[in-house]
């Protein structure tokens, strides 16, 4: 049984059956059968459930957010953000999986006709994470069943609650049940899963774990996706609005209480501003990390989703301290029911401290101290991640001459924290290999197919 707890109230809020080999070989198999009539059903058909879900998950965004609230602690306006923004990725994948379907013909001479044709994989396995499971989830099983392969899901156990209520949504919008299935369990389940013969596994979770599935399907060849963690840099040029530029950074770190792959969590500022931005960012975060019971409006830092986080988190600031950064907002674990981490910002750190180099995945940020672009986009790179980057700066080619140099799939310019359906979303070392969403997102579920057409009299 999977044990659900509140970690805002840590009451037990539910126990799920979880799966075994055995429930894992059977649901494998049903999908394995039904994957040749679910792609033989055609596009047009495929697309038109998925549209009645996007409507239907609209319909019943706030029970979505309710049980997302209650499963991970994500204050309840930032859940219905999150179901609510669910629905123009799905519109983009219906839009634009036709097109990545369509045949090529890439050459006609004389008795001579070369084609590409794009076929689904087969059955693909999806491990997910909790921190995002509306986004993340449909990220790859929207674009997997619209290509025509069948799926079977795993979410997080800390949002296992979310997963089946995502599926029952799909099957009343007329998904049949041999098209999807849902996992339920932990690390040990999603280990057991890899022993599938699965024609992909699309990934999204901790650089840890991620290097274990592929050290577990080596030698496989099967197509693989892996979303991993970030230690996102941002640099704060000298020439930017000090007060508009804290408040959008603060955000980037502290949404969804740090809890995001893309959260900010290194800052660089050059050395002009930097005393005035420290103090700025620090007013910006005590005011705006209004802490406390998920389901008020006001809230906007729940608890941490994760108990064992807490620990973590202590530890990275404990460290920093200990080698000379100084508290600029001090936080840390709160007392009571909940795991609640009020945010910690500190100053005069560097790159000797866990602080900078380790994923915290929680409201801590360190602050730096930078002379020049140079120096920025040196510290920005010294790392063993690649997700993305982000540089604040009036000056558009100065923008695009530091981030040109920066290794990370994603890059902003005057923005932090942002995703967008229509761009890969991709990371590059410990941050993963492959991409969701945008086109490239779509044919990561088709395999090519080439044709060799020869007319003869
Ligand atoms: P996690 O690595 O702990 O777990 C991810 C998934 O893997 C879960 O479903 C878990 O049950 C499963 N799992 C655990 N051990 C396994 C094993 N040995 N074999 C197979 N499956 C196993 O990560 P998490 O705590 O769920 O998520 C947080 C992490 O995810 C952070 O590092 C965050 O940066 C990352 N993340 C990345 C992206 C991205 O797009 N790059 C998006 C969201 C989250």
């Amino acid at each position: 049984m999977l044990t659900m707890i509140n970690p805002a109230t840590e009451e037990v809020i539910g126990q799920l059956p979880t799966d075994t080999a055995e429930s894992l070989q059977s649901k494998y198999a049903q999908l394995a059968a039904f994957q040749p009539k679910w792609n033989a059903l055609g596009f047009e058909k495929r697309a038109k459930i998925v549209a009645a879900f996007n409507d239907r998950l609209q319909e019943h965004k706030k029970e979505c957010a309710e049980i997302l609230m209650r499963e991970m602690g994500k204050p309840f306006k930032q859940a219905l953000s999150e179901v609510e923004g669910t629905h123009k990725r799905l519109d983009f994948f219906i839009k634009n999986t036709a097109a990545c379907l369509k045949d090529d013909v890439v050459l006609t001479q004389d008795n001579v006709k070369e084609v590409i044709s794009y076929e689904p994989l087969g059955v693909v396995g999806n491990i997910s994470a909790w921190n995002y499971p509306y986004f993340v989830g449909t990220n790859v099983f929207i674009p997997a069943l619209l290509t025509g392969n069948t799926v079977l899901y795993k979410p997080s156990e800390l949002t296992a609650m979310t997963g089946l209520k995502i599926a029952e949504l799909l099957y009343a919008s007329g998904l049949p049940k041999e098209a999807l299935q849902v996992v339920v369990g932990g690390g040990d389940v999603g280990k057991t899963m890899l022993a599938l013969p699965l024609a992909g596994l699309f990934f999204t979770g901790s650089y840890a774990t991620g290097k274990k599935v592929s050290e577990a399907l080596g030698g496989r060849f099967l197509r693989t996706g892996y979303e991993l963690g970030g230690k996102d840099p941002v640099y704060i040029c000298d020439d930017i609005d000090i007060a508009k530029t804290a408040e959008m950074v603060a955000d980037g770190a502290f949404y969804n209480a740090g809890q995001s792959c893309c959260a900010v969590e290194r800052i660089y500022v050059h050395e002009k501003i930097y005393d005035r931005f420290v103090e700025e960012f620090a007013t910006v975060t005590r005011r705006m990390a209004v802490m406390g019971d998920p389901q008020n409006e006001k809230t906007y830092l729940g608890p941490l989703a994760r108990k064992p986080q807490l620990a973590v988190l202590e530890d990275q600031v404990s460290d920093a301290v200990r080698k000379g950064a100084k508290v600029v907002v001090s936080g840390g674990v709160q007392k009571g029911k909940g795991w609640y981490f009020a945010p910690v910002v500190l100053s005069n750190v560097n790159h000797s401290m866990k602080i900078m180099r380790d994923e915290s995945f929680g409201p801590v940020v360190g602050i730096m101290k930078v002379a020049d672009d140079t120096e920025a986009v040196r510290h920005m790179n010294d790392t063993e991640y690649g997700l993305t980057a982000s540089v604040y700066t009036k000056d558009e080619k100065r923008g695009e001459r530091v981030l040109s140099q920066v290794d990370a799939g994603t890059v902003y310019w005057n923005a932090c924290d942002r995703v967008s359906p229509h761009l890969p979303w991709t990371g590059r070392r410990h941050s993963g290999i492959g991409s969701t969403g945008s086109k490239i997102g779509i044919q990561a579920f088709v395999q090519p197919k080439a044709h060799h057409w020869i007319t003869r009299d």
